[in-house]
């Protein structure tokens, strides 16, 4: 999901002065800013420091405790260090203090206020903030569309190959370490070329489509549903065990076989056969003899007629007693 573009700004402020935190603390609540005031840089720097703290701040440059450039500084090296998301730090100077702003920059503010601040150039320079702060915001939201893309199959939106592999692997050795089973399915939709060869190869992607829709629909949502290759799908059960397996696959069977299936217009009878098996700890199978055993389930359920659900259990590893 697209994370959220920041709404209301969250803002440390750090200034010693009683009369100059409060007249900054009022202008920011005026303008919607939710405001955490501190009075000193040690204060300021309890609130930077914290997991989901805010990402904006102004800073006064000379205060008791830490100064406005040396938070800058630690808050620029916990961003490196953590991936955290980036602060936009504004510091407060004097005039008398502005030769020394080459060096509040160079420790990496990003903007200054010369005191007493001017309402007007204060608005601007925190509006120039918070419009980086949501252009970043915006592209780790894009980056992680990106990254959700890569890992899922175009046509359905399903997981693709590696993807589902990965979340099996993953599960298999939660499971090994919580002692619980794990279900996995492994499902081919029957005669499909015929779909392609009778009603064309877009009326076969309709049915796809529609089949995984249906399978996302009869699953929990922990439970991992990927295509695995042209007409073939895994479906991965954290916690389902033999008792349920069969029940968990003839749910997803029906979901198919019961409604026909429209494509292009055509309303489609469609079926599926399934192969199953559960990895029961403390089996050392590992995810290819896995799916090499649903796959042999698989390829008996063809042989038996199709549109049925067939469990084999895993082989017991030689060396388990
Ligand atoms: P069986 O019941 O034995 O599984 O028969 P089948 O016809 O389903 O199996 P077969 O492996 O002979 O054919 C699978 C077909 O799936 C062939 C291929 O063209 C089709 N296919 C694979 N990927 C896609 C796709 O993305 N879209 C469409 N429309 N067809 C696809
Ligand atoms: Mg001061
Ligand atoms: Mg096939
Ligand atoms: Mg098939």
């Amino acid at each position: 999901m697209l994370e959220t573009v920041v709404e209301t700004m969250r803002v440390v402020i750090a200034e010693d002065s009683g009369p100059s935190r409060l007249a900054l603390e009022r202008t920011l609540a005026k303008w919607g800013y939710e405001v955490i005031a501190c009075k000193d840089g040690n204060a300021a720097w309890e609130e930077l420091e914290k997991e989901h703290s805010p990402n904006l701040a102004i800073l006064d440059w000379m205060m008791p405790g830490y100064s406005g450039p040396e938070i800058v500084r630690m808050v620029r090296a916990k961003a490196e260090a953590a991936k955290a998301p980036y602060t936009y730090i504004l510091l407060l100077t004097s005039k008398n203090e502005r030769a020394d702003l080459i060096e509040g920059l160079e420790a990496g503010a990003d903007d200054y206020i010369t005191k007493p601040f001017d309402q007007q150039e204060l608005r601007v320079r925190l509006r120039a903030g918070v419009r980086i702060l949501n252009l970043q915001a915006e592209l780790v939201a894009a980056r992680e569309a990106l990254r959700d893309q890569a890992m899922r199959d175009a046509l359905t939106g399903l997981w693709n190959r590696r993807s589902i592999i990965e979340i099996l692997t993953r599960e298999q050795s939660r499971a090994a370490r919580q002692t619980m089973p794990v279900g996995v399915l492994m499902m081919d939709i029957d005669h499909f070329k015929d779909v392609n060869d009778t009603h064309g190869h877009l009326a076969g992607d309709d049915v796809l489509k529609e089949v995984s829709r249906r399978l996302l629909a009869s699953v929990r949502p922990y439970d991992g549903v990927g295509r695995y290759g042209g007409e073939e799908f895994i479906i991965v059960l954290p916690g389902c065990d033999v008792a349920s397996i069969q029940s968990r696959g003839e749910a997803m069977r029906l979901a198919i076989a019961d409604q026909p299936i429209t494509a292009y217009e055509r309303q489609l009878s469609i079926t599926a056969s399934f192969g199953a098996t559960v990895f029961i700890p403390p089996s050392t199978l590992d995810v290819a003899d896995l799916i090499r055993t649903a796959d042999d389930a698989l390829y008996e359920a063809k042989r038996r007629g199709r549109n049925c659900v067939i469990y084999q259990s895993s082989p017991v590893p030689e060396n388990a007693n």
